[in-house]
């Protein structure tokens, strides 16, 4: 299996204080990683390196190496449009979510120049599709959104992040809000997005890290203290 991603001696800094050390961590494709540690251990903060989302951090500083299929993150001439584009995010609270869930999903497709009404159309029913949603929003596609569960506006997240055709999808703590019937159905969809999509999830859950990764990163004090396969990181002595 390959890496779609790759992270070398990655530290990072909030100004004096040093927030990861020496990450060095492969994101391999068309698999779910999990990124699982105590509170304030850096689990957000790397998972931000990846699709550099800490740009936004003030006093936030980046050393080391990340690569996207080979290609250097951090470059200077990365656009981070297209960055984005390509790694997309969902967070625990979802973003921007006021508008309709037809207009919340032809966002992304929108700011990337598609105009074509039945091409929005299709990206929209696809992603719906994608994000277990078709069902249940049905022909109300101009609901809003904040009149949808917690659930459904999470799964209504992934779904706009995958309207932008991303490769790999980062999704931080996206359960950790959700009562049990919400949370597994976040977690099925993943798992059917994982032969098209590769997927990092941060999770303070080891439950939900077990049932749903191929891969596992355990972080401690900012550093990556184990990696290996889920099934062998956690299998019995
Ligand atoms: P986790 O996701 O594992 O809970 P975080 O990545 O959020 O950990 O935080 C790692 C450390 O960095 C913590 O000590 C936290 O307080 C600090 N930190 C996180 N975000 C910022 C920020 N924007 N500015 C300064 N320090 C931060
Ligand atoms: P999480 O562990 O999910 O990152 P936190 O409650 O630690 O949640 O952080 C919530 C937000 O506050 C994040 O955007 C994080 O970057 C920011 N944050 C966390 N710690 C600090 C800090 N010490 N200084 C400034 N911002 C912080």
């Amino acid at each position: 299996r390959c890496p779609a991603m790759q992270t070398d001696c990655v530290n990072l800094y909030y100004g004096q204080k040093q927030a990861l050390f020496d990450v060095t961590m492969p994101v391999y494709a068309h698999a779910i990683t999990a990124l699982i540690g105590p509170s304030g251990c850096g689990k957000s903060t790397f998972l931000r390196t990846l699709n550099r989302m800490n740009d936004y951090i003030k006093g936030a500083r980046v050393e080391g190496s990340v690569r996207l299929d080979g290609e250097e993150v951090y470059d200077s001439a990365v656009s981070l449009t297209a960055l984005r584009k390509k790694v997309g995010m969902v967070f625990q609270q979802p973003i921007a979510l006021s508008k309709s869930v037809y207009d919340n999903i032809a966002y992304g497709p929108r700011i990337h120049g598609v105009r074509d009404k039945t091409a929005l159309d299709t990206i929209v029913r696809n992603c719906l599709k994608l994000a277990a949603m078709g069902e249940e929003v049905g022909s109300r596609l101009h609901t809003a959104g904040p009149s949808l569960s917690g659930g459904q506006r999470q799964r209504l997240a992934i779904a706009r992040a995958l309207a932008v055709e991303p490769d790999v999808l980062l999704l931080d703590e996206p359960t950790s809000a959700l009562d049990p019937i919400s949370t597994m159905k976040i977690e099925n969809v993943l798992l059917s997005l994982k032969k098209q999509y590769t997927i990092v999830i941060v999770t303070h859950n080891m439950e939900q890290a077990k049932r749903i990764s191929d891969y596992t990163g355990f972080f401690l004090n900012g550093r990556l203290v184990e990696f290996d396969e889920t099934a062998r990181l956690f299998a019995n002595p």
